[in-house]
């Protein structure tokens, strides 16, 4: 083989989103499937769902299609899940628990598991006892486990006949005495553990399910999971799951850590939750879930009128900077970007108004064609196509949602019925009206009457007079839009025309009197 075709092939990266479908996909955990999915785009890789229901008290009909769904709303998009093919299937731990009772055999085997026969009177006792005698949180653990009634104080022959009896039993880590668990974080650097904190965690539950720390090691290691990047919550989890890979002897395919920065409210004192949102008005799912239990349905950001690519851009920067002043990003923009190198350590908070300005900065993206196709048009606005490509141009600057351009752009269809009361006590007075009636007359005499000459027309008045702008423009504004804010005034009466600005500034007058 000639030397230029042997080349060192990597192996390629696999990350996996695990979720428990135990009801909706809060925006936390779409950050940590975001963050997983622009590894594996920028990395060449693959994105795995992996659905963690091991917990079937817990189970919420309906959660992983949701999963499913908003994440696709989202636009990420996985390699393998089971909903698609793969190799590494099944991608639902519910249809694996074979996998689980031969691995956790062979930690029994290897005298890292025992089983546990305590029943949940005993384990209260056990509890109730360290708690008289001053242990503030009693563990099930190296110490308390010497009294307990398991396969290692028990003799044999005992525990034989328990199993053959079928007597429940749980199976627990025998984690060992002062030992130091040690492990390089992506985003925390070394961490490390001293077992002795550590409690003899179950790893296969009475009713013959696994927990989620056997369920959630043996899958990263059979499908070949390379990177385990997950919320911070999990990091109390990490040292029991290094002590798992050490336990099967699987050190050297053990993943790489990271484990993401939580996301604080926008007081900054505590995780995100839903009750922020109730309490702050802002949605903490990507879509409308229907809740089955309670029959209620709670709206999403894409109800709210968010942009996927918006929500997605935002979230990104929970926790990431691309470390430029670069904000707005295309979710291919972020796959090429991201790493995990730029992830913080600390806490990241949620601001809503922010998250409504990266919609509006991805609605400035958009042309007028495509937000026109997005719209749905009232009657009034039913004009050319040409006249609302053009009112669209003119306010979309100042719209967040789609929605907005029709509120937005209201007076370009229809002088207005009322005028801003607060407006016109503060700026409507006997001068305006001589200045508006002035104007009116000069505009009259504009043959072309462009945004360029009204407003030559405008400055030479202002200096012709020696008036200020504030004293003219104001009430200009109000009697044209009816209010005091809008895109440039110039654009707008070009886009009105003559006759219909001199209308209006008439009709104002009328109405509005000497203020
Ligand atoms: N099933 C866990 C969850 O619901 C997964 C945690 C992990 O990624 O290891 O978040």
């Amino acid at each position: 083989m000639p030397n230029s075709i042997i080349r060192v092939m990597k192996n390629p990266i696999r990350v996996r989103f695990a979720p428990s479908p135990t009801g909706p996909l809060h925006m936390g955990g779409v950050r940590t499937a975001l963050y997983n999915y622009l590894l594996s785009v920028k990395m060449k890789g693959q994105f795995i769902l992996r659905v963690e229901d091991t917990d079937q008290s817990r189970y919420v009909e309906g959660a992983e299609e949701y999963i499913l769904e908003s994440l696709n709303w989202c636009g990420l998009k996985f390699d393998e899940g089971p909903h698609l093919k793969g190799d590494f299937g099944p991608y639902r731990q519910s249809e694996r628990k074979h996998i689980y009772d031969t691995y956790v055999k062979k930690l029994i085997e290897s005298e890292n598991a025992y089983y546990a026969f305590d029943s949940e009177k005993e384990l209260e006792e056990m509890r109730f006892n360290l708690k008289k005698a001053g242990v503030q949180s009693p563990q099930y653990n190296h110490i308390t486990r010497q009294n307990m009634k398991n396969s290692l104080t028990l003799p044999l022959e005992e525990v034989n006949k328990k199993l053959r009896n079928k007597e429940p039993y749980v199976i627990r880590i025998k984690m060992p005495r002062n030992y130091t668990i040690k492990f390089k974080d992506r985003i925390r650097g070394w961490v490390s553990f001293n077992t002795n904190h550590l409690d003899d965690k179950v790893l296969y539950k009475s009713d013959g399910m696994p927990t989620y720390h056997l369920a959630n090691v043996v899958d990263d290691y059979l499908m070949k999971i390379s990177h385990v990047i997950r919320g911070e919550e999990w990091l109390p989890s990490a040292p029991l799951h290094v002590y798992l890979y050490q336990s099967f002897g699987w050190e050297k395919s053990m993943p790489e850590f990271a484990h993401l920065p939580l996301i604080l409210n926008p007081g900054g004192d505590g995780k995100l939750s839903k009750r922020d949102g109730d309490r702050l008005g802002f949605p903490v799912f990507p879509t409308l879930w229907k809740d089955p239990k309670k029959n209620l349905e709670i709206e999403g950001y894409k109800e709210k009128g968010f942009f996927p690519e918006a929500f997605v851009n935002m979230l990104a920067f929970l926790g990431w900077n691309p470390g430029n002043n670069k904000e707005i990003f295309s979710l291919h923009e972020l796959s090429e970007e991201f790493s995990l190198e730029r992830v913080g350590k600390s806490g990241a908070r949620f601001d809503y108004q922010k998250t409504k300005w990266f919609n509006q900065q991805h609605l400035r993206l958009r042309t007028a064609k495509e937000i026109l196709k997005n719209i749905i048009l009232t009657e009034e606005m039913k004009r050319e196509e040409d006249y609302l490509l053009k009112v669209i141009d003119l306010v979309k600057e100042r719209c967040v949602f789609f929605d907005d351009i029709i509120k937005e752009s209201n007076y370009l269809f229809k002088a207005p019925d009322n005028y801003e009361e607060l407006a016109v006590e503060k700026k409507w007075n006997k001068e305006t009206v001589t200045h508006l009636q002035s104007l009116s007359s000069k505009f009259s005499l504009c043959i072309d009457f462009s945004k360029n000459n009204i407003e030559q027309i405008f400055k030479d008045y202002l200096e012709k007079y020696t008036v200020g702008f504030g004293k003219v423009m104001p009430g200009l504004r109000i009697s044209i839009t009816g209010k005091m804010q809008g895109p440039s005034m110039f654009s707008v009466m070009e886009l009105l025309g003559l006759n219909e600005v001199r209308c209006r500034i008439e009709k104002a007058i009328t109405r509005l009197g000497n203020g």
